[in-house]
């Protein structure tokens, strides 16, 4: 007589299964065309085939892993979320059209929004139907942005809108915008926090001109965008009327997360293809060339293990702005050791040669990580004195 022991699918066993499900989804759809396409530096590649992906990816149900299920996510575990980014990375696939709405506005809709505000825009963030552009900087408030001057006053049923933002990344795409806009003065003697709303609105009317911006890569990603008047449904506030700093620094919160392990995955694809670059070329016989390869090996390993054991754990303070400081340096020095490898090719490539646009992009899209999301020198402000407790700066 045999006997059978019935095991229970351990949460391992599933993780694994659902890993090869997501596998399989991708071997089955990232095509060609699409491998590669778009991120940083390249966001107007492909873009209409790219928006089709992210429409096909919503569809499988793998878009809105990290959401809770009554707002139509899939609640998953950070275990699944962290297997589909490395996933998404391993396979090549492109670079997300629908990540601002997905990771930033969403995910504040989820927390702080009205039921009415989820129900109208939840289906089409997740969906990729309707693509978002954070406008919070200014021409004269970026680190400094309780500084914004963009004014917005009530009209009736209405929000009307005069100012300017700037650095919109993919306002020419968008179709709706969240902003941080000045709606009361700021009463004496309180925080110029106050007076401060976080409006939602919509990108494509008369009283809005987006005026693209030339970046060093010879692409416009990012914008200068002018209001006229613009107008939004006066319901279309997040929060109340006057709190909007508060939903706006959630809304930051809500910016990093699982994905930084499929960042991470992407940084070691780059580091390979940079290594074999060397070995093919002769350059990895340079002393200095390996050392420095080796460095950022190491470099990629340590931020990695960080990263793992920062999700694992309960949020520290400061933690996530470590991160950013190290992987915003250490992909700035990828690209510096990318031209070393390249040599003159580097900086008088022959049209046509992708190999060193790759890589000429890389170089010159990094300047930006140490700028956006809160500058390099902000982070180690915010480190200094809200965890080391050292006197806070003087600001005027
Ligand atoms: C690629 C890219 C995409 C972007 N996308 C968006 C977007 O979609 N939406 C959006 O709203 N914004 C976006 N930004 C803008 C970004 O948030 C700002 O550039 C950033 O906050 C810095 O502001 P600033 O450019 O006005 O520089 P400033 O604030 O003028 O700073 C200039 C320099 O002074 C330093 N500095 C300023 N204050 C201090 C201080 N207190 N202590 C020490 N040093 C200081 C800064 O670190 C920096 O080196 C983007 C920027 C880039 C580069």
């Amino acid at each position: 007589m045999s006997v059978r022991v019935e095991q229970e699918a351990t949460p391992v066993d599933e993780d694994r299964e659902f890993r090869r499900e997501i596998r399989d989804w991708f071997a089955a759809n990232v095509t060609d065309d699409l491998r590669g396409a778009g991120g940083a530096g390249r966001e107007n590649e492909a873009f209409e085939q790219r928006s089709e992906f992210a429409r096909r990816l919503a569809a499988a149900g793998w878009s809105t892993l990290a959401w809770p299920a009554e707002h139509g996510g899939q609640g998953a575990s950070l275990a699944r979320q962290v297997i589909f980014h490395e996933e998404y990375a391993r396979s090549g696939a492109p670079g997300r059209v629908d990540h601002i709405g997905l990771t930033m506005v969403g995910p504040t809709l989820i927390a702080l929004g009205t039921p009415a505000q989820r129900q109208r825009f939840l289906p089409g963030i997740a969906t990729a139907t309707e693509l978002w552009c954070q406008g919070y900087s200014e021409p004269g408030a970026g680190s400094d942005l309780a500084a914004v001057t963009t004014r917005a006053r009530l009209d009736g049923d209405q929000w009307v809108i005069t100012g300017q933002k700037v650095w919109t990344s993919l306002a020419h795409v968008a179709d709706w915008c969240f902003m941080l806009v000045r709606t009361a003065p700021v009463p004496d003697g309180a925080s110029r926090h106050a007076g401060l709303s976080y409006l939602l609105v919509p990108m494509r009317q008369a009283g809005i001109t987006v005026r693209p911006i030339r970046q060093l890569t010879g692409d416009s990603e990012f914008n200068e965008v002018f209001f006229d008047e613009a107008r939004t449904e006066r319901d279309l506030v997040v929060g109340e009327p006057g709190q909007g700093w508060r939903v706006a620094m959630a809304t930051l919160g809500f910016e990093r997360g699982a994905a930084t392990v499929g960042q991470q995955v992407g940084f070691q694809r780059d580091l390979d293809d940079l290594v074999a670059l060397a070995r093919r070329t002769g350059v990895a016989d340079d002393p200095a060339v390996r050392e420095r390869l080796t460095r950022a090996w190491i470099d990629l390993t340590v931020l990695r293990a960080h990263t793992l054991r920062v999700l694992a754990a309960p949020p520290a303070a400061g933690t996530a702005t470590v991160i950013k400081l190290l992987w915003s340096r250490w992909r700035q020095g990828l690209g510096e050791l990318a031209m070393t490898v390249l040599g003159p090719r580097g900086v008088a490539a022959a049209p046509g040669d992708d190999e060193a646009d790759r890589w000429r992009r890389l170089f010159l899209f990094s300047r930006a990580d140490t700028i956006y999301g809160g500058s390099n020198e902000i982070q180690r402000g915010i480190l200094a004195e809200r965890v080391l407790g050292l006197p806070r700066q003087d600001r005027r």
